[in-house]
């Protein structure tokens, strides 16, 4: 019998319709010779349906249908047909009735509701295999805050940064301010669990800081302020366990944006037109690249992560790398870093997606 892979995308959060994108390459890459696939979507309202899952819809196909930032929500549109929340719905399913006849679910979900460990742990009380990080570890690496305390206890190189929550900023904006000003200028501010760049706000001095968290608080109550890099450059490495459980590292890639962008924001991401370079490899010194893969690594263990993870640095001016964070549940579409930079290390994207779902199915449900 072929094994059933359950394809979850889409979501409630704010990174719908970038996992709508990541599915439509998944969906096309598995082989269907191996596997049989249920595509489930989940819609902005947070209801499970079976889709379509077709791969030709669920991909950017033209400047009409570019993802944009709509409210507090990156859109997308899709064919004509889709429903507002952009799935081709076929039925509704029943998640736990649906999910207990499958031998595996791919949750190819960014964000809140899906990489922050609330499906993990859903498929944890279920008895259902799933690819990559587990409960903790999702939730850890998706609050910004919580992270940098792992690496941070792990020996990991992170930025300083404050933590400021809704409920604080209504009580005391003022001690608020004060306590952002002590990590001095530029800072950035991001919504603590959030991804794509969505509600993260360069600050370059004092006088900007409300609009800034204000932005944040759109996506999430509770928001980081943190001390910028200046001068850096960014740069990327992917983790992937061997099918023993040894995580393996990827070239490191570095991105340049162009000069229209001061950081790296949702368009530079996104859009291909604003002329984003991916430089995969990296051109980096060798010791550098040791450096990146050890840190990478190591980071990886500090949250406990499992399958695949894409973490991101800042190479400072003075030589020395900075964790900037860990996504456990990265990009995916092949144009996506995460997939490039497998691609440039000789693992190319059906055969990542198949170890994925492989180390996947060799996981243990603690149910006999
Ligand atoms: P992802 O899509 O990678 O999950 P994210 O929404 O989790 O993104 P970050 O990676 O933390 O957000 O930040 C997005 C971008 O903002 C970075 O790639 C970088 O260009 C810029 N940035 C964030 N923090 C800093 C910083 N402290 N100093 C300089 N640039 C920063
Ligand atoms: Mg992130
Ligand atoms: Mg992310
Ligand atoms: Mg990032």
């Amino acid at each position: 019998r072929k094994r059933r892979v359950a394809v979850v995308f889409g979501g409630r959060s704010s990174e719908h319709a970038v996992s709508c994108i990541t599915a439509g390459s998944v969906l096309a890459a598995i082989d269907r010779e191996q596997y049989e696939v249920v595509p489930i979507g989940i819609a902005t309202d947070g209801r499970w349906v079976l889709e379509s899952g077709d791969p030709e819809r669920l991909r950017i196909r033209g400047r009409d249908q570019l993802p944009s930032v709509d409210g507090d929500r990156a859109t997308i549109a899709l064919a004509p047909e889709a429903s507002s929340t952009g799935l081709v719905v076929t039925e509704p399913a029943q998640p736990p009735r649906t999910l207990g006849d499958v031998d595996v679910v791919f949750p190819l979900l960014h964000g809140p509701w899906g990489e922050d460990g609330t499906i993990q742990g859903m498929l944890e009380m279920a008895g259902v295999r799933y690819v990559g990080a587990g409960v903790l570890a999702s939730a850890v690496s998706m609050d910004k805050a919580h992270m940098k305390v792992a690496l941070a206890a792990a020996g990991l190189p992170v930025l300083p940064s404050v933590t400021v929550t809704a409920a604080e900023w209504q009580r005391d904006a003022a001690g608020c301010r004060a306590r952002a000003a002590g990590l001095g200028y530029p800072q950035f501010v991001k919504p603590a669990r959030g991804g794509s760049s969505l509600g993260i706000s360069k600050v370059h001095d004092a006088a900007e800081l409300d609009q800034a968290v204000e932005e944040a608080f759109r996506y999430d109550p509770k928001v980081l302020v943190e001390t910028a890099a200046v001068d850096a450059r960014e740069i990327e490495c992917g983790v992937l366990q061997a099918l023993d459980g040894t995580p393996e590292t990827s070239v490191p890639a570095e991105i340049r944006i162009s000069g229209d962008h001061e950081f790296y924001d949702f368009a530079a991401k996104y859009l291909p037109e604003e002329h984003t370079e991916l430089d995969v490899p990296a051109d980096l010194p060798d010791d550098v690249v040791t450096r990146l893969r050890e840190l990478s690594v190591r980071a990886f263990e500090a949250v406990g992560c499992e399958g695949l993870a894409r973490v991101d640095f800042f190479l400072l001016p003075g030589g020395d790398l900075v964790v900037n964070e860990i996504n456990t549940m990265p990009g995916f579409t092949p144009t996506s870093m995460y997939p490039r930079m497998w691609a440039a290390s000789g693992v190319d994207y059906p055969a990542l997606v198949d170890r994925l779902i492989r180390l996947a199915l060799a996981r243990d449900t603690g149910l006999r």
